[in-house]
């Protein structure tokens, strides 16, 4: 069977025929960092490493060339920077914010399974590139000369009238989008709807020499990033392009109308892809509603990188996931029956079966390859249950440490509850109620919950216990 992806911009399933197959090329618009990473973001950096793990499969690991960026220039940024660092200089603080987020990304990721991409480039670096070849300054400059930008009060802005199909990616007209905007409009904009592409720095705030002779010295609009290291590191056209469905507007349309305006080309990649938004028992996650969860809390609350990894993939990429507790402990019982399995080598990574790969053919169905897995499993067929669970990033190895740990836990939890429960219910025999209460109290402050049923043979008490939740 072909490989077939669903593209946003056709709105159709169709078999992916790349460019080259020899190196075929994919972008995925990586984290802005300045906080930890959350589980939503979690979701694209493990759908795309399914994709990038399949494309390996299909055109060979030195035929897949993998960009995932690192956005280490964002207002955002400096925000943070200042609120944390107030006494040191901006610039240094914000060297210590990046740095430390990036560190913890990669951390964290790398707990999840996924494999590091080809290249991560660091949207600074590729500002102004020493060495010469594409980055934001020349990309910039060249659609001023096309006539796709100019140049008002030290911004560069993109002239949005200047392309016919602006908005093919998200489906609106010009037009459309000039009624339902809301945005202030800046009053030296042509156009309601022209983005920047540079913007003048203030004192104190990081800033490069600015493009097209503007004096005071600058930073680049966030659009113009990825433009930059996808054209650097990919070319002017290339095969997939990837990101969480809130970036299909206004991120990915300014992208193509930047890359494609520099570059006068009819598009600037292929495939586009969007993974479906997140969210926390059936809420959208947000600070101020207090369910933001975090990568990094739910691998310090002894979720194993590989539960949070199959419980992603146990819904299609493209539709929404409620994440719950229930459905980590559902993925979490799931795991660790695979694992079980007697003589399963999750390193073992041929041969993969013909109907695993199938599904992850059509569109990355991996629900239906999950379904899969669970055949292999009751079927015995270790060697493709092993080689699969290599494939999706899983080597059970987080998950037996944790096991272990809960295995641990749960027995010294119980040689210290067990003698007070015995002593509870000879408090109890003897009729000394004060001290019975006393103990049953000092188990609740344990977190352990008592549960008193009469044995319907012997008429005696009996007390089992489990641990609050
Ligand atoms: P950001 O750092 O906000 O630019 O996000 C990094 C990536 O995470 C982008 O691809 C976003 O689309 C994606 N993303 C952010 N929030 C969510 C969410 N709740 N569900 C799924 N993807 C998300
Ligand atoms: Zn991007």
């Amino acid at each position: 069977m072909a490989l077939k992806l669903y593209n946003t911009l056709t709105r159709q399933k169709a078999e992916f025929v790349p460019i080259d197959p020899k190196n075929v090329r994919m972008y995925v618009c990586g984290p802005t960092v300045y906080d930890y990473a959350h589980i939503g973001n979690a979701r694209p950096v493990i759908v795309f490493d399914v994709l990038y793990r399949l494309l390996r499969h299909v055109y060979e690991p030195d035929h897949v060339t993998y960009v995932r960026n690192i956005t280490d220039v964002d207002d955002k940024i400096n925000a943070r920077a200042a609120r944390d660092y107030p006494d040191l200089p901006l610039n240094e603080a914000i060297r210590k914010v990046t740095e430390a987020t990036e560190k913890q990304f990669h951390k964290d990721i790398d707990a999840l399974g996924v494999l590091p991409p080809t290249y991560e480039p660091r949207a600074t670096e590729y500002i102004r590139r020493p060495e010469g070849g594409e980055d934001m300054v020349s990309l910039i400059e060249a659609l001023v000369r096309n006539g796709h930008a100019y140049v008002a009060e030290d911004h560069v802005l993109f002239d949005v009238a200047s392309m016919p199909d602006y908005g093919r990616l998200s489906n609106r007209s010009l037009d459309e989008m000039e009624a339902g905007a809301r945005v202030e409009v800046a009053p030296y904009k042509k156009g309601p709807m022209d983005f920047v592409l540079w913007k003048p720095s203030k004192r104190g705030e990081p800033a490069w020499p600015s493009p097209c002779g503007i004096a005071t010295p600058g930073r680049p609009g966030w659009h113009i990033e990825c433009s930059a290291m996808a054209g650097a590191l990919l070319g002017p056209v290339f095969d997939i392009h990837g990101g969480g469905i809130d970036l299909t507007f206004p991120h990915h349309e300014n992208e193509i109308a930047q890359s494609r305006c520099a570059h006068n080309t009819p598009v600037m990649a292929n495939v586009w892809m969007h993974n479906g938004f997140l969210q926390v028992e059936g809420e959208k996650m947000s600070k101020s509603l207090g369910n933001f969860i975090t990568i990094r809390e739910l691998l310090d609350d002894g979720w194993p990188g590989e539960v949070l990894r199959l419980n992603m993939l146990r819904t299609h990429y493209r539709q929404p996931i409620d994440w719950t507790k229930k459905g980590l402990e559902e993925s979490q019982k799931i795991l660790t029956s695979w694992f079980s399995q007697d003589g399963l080598d999750a390193n073992d990574r041929d041969p993969l079966s013909k109907d695993f790969i199938a599904a992850l053919e059509d569109d990355l169905n991996t629900p239906k390859a999950i379904a899969e897995l669970h055949r292999f499993a009751a079927e015995k067929d270790i060697e493709s249950l092993g080689a699969a669970l290599g494939f999706l990033g899983f080597d059970g190895a987080t998950l037996k440490q944790a096991d272990e740990r809960a295995a641990e836990t749960a027995q010294s939890v119980a040689s210290t509850v067990e003698p007070l429960i015995i002593a509870r219910l000879e408090a109890r025999k003897r009729k000394d109620f004060a001290e019975s209460d006393r103990i049953r109290d000092e188990l609740a402050k344990m977190g352990i919950n008592l549960k008193d049923t009469k044995n319907k043979e012997t008429g005696e008490i009996e007390t089992t216990w489990e641990v609050a939740r």
